[in-house]
């Protein structure tokens, strides 16, 4: 048994059986600050580690949107959750080449991923929470943020916990499951507000669904594999569909786009082209292209799961992309 499964369960003896939110909490805190789970040697691997593509449409759309917002002088680079920092950099060579010179801002806990972070992209400031970032317009993506907060089950009406059984922990109780999530509401909200007062777009990119609904939607992986939640805890990847409903609600204070699919998102946004050219310039890497831009948007890979939406303030344009 590790340490921290020791820790969890003598936490659990003591003061008895803690709730879904408290374990995924837990779990992905030591989790994210324990190891990179990102690309082919870890647990998973996210769009922007399947191709630079992924990040030159983000850059472009944010590009075009300060564009269209007169270039404020004084807007930064934000990202919540940047992982390895490859979106940060494919995002930043398409702003810079716009013009654009502001700082960058990433919203980080894990230190292990700072440091991944700090030699993808120099000069990046940290942050350990949204409403630490400066009172400026902000262009601002999340990608797989929002899924990886937690998020409180019930059943019955009553609320599920982790309890230690004699083989080892398990959950107070099963049945219908309802999911809500406190965090990412708070964490929508206060986005929302830091848009409304000072400008700005957020981008926010995540796989979930588009109406609430009841069902359990939370997942383990390791090693590219679905894995048991309560098996290993904090050396796999805990992380369930969001509500984007619950989001937007949760965002009404600055104004929210609809929802776009991944795939029909970065259609709309020219990634096409782009990997014509990429194709062009590297004929090498044509099949490696090819299969990235399938993954991407195709509807059976990540084109329909993966849903886009995004925040920005009143006197802000939307983004392109958005039907
Ligand atoms: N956006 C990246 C990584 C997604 S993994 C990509 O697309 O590749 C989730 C990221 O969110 C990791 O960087 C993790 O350390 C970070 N994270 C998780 N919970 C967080 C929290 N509460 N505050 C800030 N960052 C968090």
């Amino acid at each position: 048994m590790t340490p921290f499964e020791r820790a969890l369960r003598e936490r659990i003896a003591a003061d008895g059986p803690i709730t879904v939110e408290a374990y995924m909490e837990a779990c992905n805190t030591f989790y994210y600050a324990t190891r990179d789970p990102l690309g082919a040697a870890g647990d998973f691997t996210t769009a922007p580690e399947i191709s630079q593509m992924f990040g030159e449409m983000v850059g472009a759309a944010l590009a075009d949107c300060w564009a269209r917002a007169r270039k404020p002088v004084t807007a930064v680079y934000a990202e919540l959750g940047p992982g390895r920092g490859t979106l940060a950099s494919d995002a930043l060579r398409v702003l810079r080449s716009a013009g654009f010179d502001g700082d960058v801002h990433l919203v980080e806990t894990s230190p292990r991923l700072r440091e991944v972070q700090a030699a993808a992209v120099p000069g990046a400031i940290w942050h350990d929470a949204i409403e630490e970032l400066p009172d400026v317009p902000l262009l601002l993506v999340a990608n797989e943020f929002f899924d990886a907060l937690p998020i409180r089950q019930f059943v019955d009406g009553g609320e599920r916990r982790v309890t230690v059984a004699a083989g080892g922990l398990a959950f107070d109780r099963d049945g219908e499951i309802v999911e809500l999530s406190p965090a990412r509401g708070e964490a929508a909200e206060v986005l929302a507000r830091e848009l409304a007062n000072n400008g700005g777009v957020a981008i926010v990119i995540d796989y979930g669904h588009v109406k609430f609904a009841n069902g359990d939607t939370l997942q383990a992986v390791r090693g590219h594999k679905f894995a048991p939640i309560l098996a290993n805890p904090g050396e796999q990847d805990l992380t369930s569909h969001v509500d984007f409903d619950a989001l937007a609600k949760a965002a009404d204070v600055a104004k929210v786009t609809a929802l776009a699919k991944q795939g029909e998102w970065l259609k709309r946004l020219g990634i096409h082209a782009r990997a014509e050219a990429l194709a062009k310039a590297n004929p090498d890497k044509l099949d490696e292209v090819r299969v990235a831009l399938h993954r991407l948007t195709a509807p059976d890979q990540m084109g329909d799961l993966f849903k886009v939406m995004a925040i920005h303030s009143p006197d802000w344009p939307a983004p392109a992309g958005f039907a």
